[in-house]
């Protein structure tokens, strides 16, 4: 017998006594057995990620690139509109003006000498996205920020956010 108290009131119980086949134990034992054993032969949850990834959703959003438009300059003018979006205050850039040598290179008269996003501070909110007017910055659904166990890793610069020259349109 046992007895559960409940706020003020005791309520008694009796301990219902085990059966022939529950003191066995066996056929409780081969019950989680066969429950295991179906398992074998059920699609997998899991994966080996790295090697394999899941398909992301066409709404997930993961690691920004910088675009280049189609003769392949960046489109980014520096206007620092994506900076102030950002609730994070993860971007920071610094604009400079463009010069005859280097003109090819940008689109407009300005452009993000040093352009940065902090992926420690960064939400993935997609706000730095919808504020750009010149459609330079996207938050790409296949990629996602590497891990690392250095904090100054996750300073993304120019080098690793401008979309590569090659895979721009030709
Ligand atoms: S996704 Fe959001 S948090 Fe991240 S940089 Fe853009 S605006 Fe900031
Ligand atoms: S990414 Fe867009 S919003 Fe941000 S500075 Fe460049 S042009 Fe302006």
């Amino acid at each position: 017998m046992s007895v559960i108290k409940l706020t003020n009131r005791i309520k008694v119980m009796e301990r219902k006594p085990m059966t022939f086949m529950e003191r066995l134990y066996f056929p409780a034992i081969l019950k989680g057995m066969s429950i295991t054993i179906s398992h074998f032969f059920t699609k997998k949850a899991t994966i080996q990620y790295p090697e394999q990834k899941r398909p992301m959703s066409d709404v997930f959003r993961g690691l920004h690139i910088l675009k280049r438009d189609d003769k392949g300059a960046e489109r980014c003018t520096a206007c620092g509109l994506c900076a102030l979006a950002c609730p994070a205050e993860a971007i920071t850039m610094t604009a400079a003006e463009r010069t005859p040598e280097n003109k090819h290179l940008y689109r407009e008269e300005k452009y993000a000498a040093v352009y940065e996003i902090n992926m420690l501070r960064c939400i993935f909110c997609g706000l730095c996205e919808e504020a750009c007017p010149k459609e330079a910055i996207f938050l790409q659904n296949d990629k996602m920020a590497p891990a690392s166990y250095e904090r100054e890793d996750f300073i993304f610069g120019k080098d690793r956010l401008v979309e590569p020259f090659l895979n721009s349109k030709s």
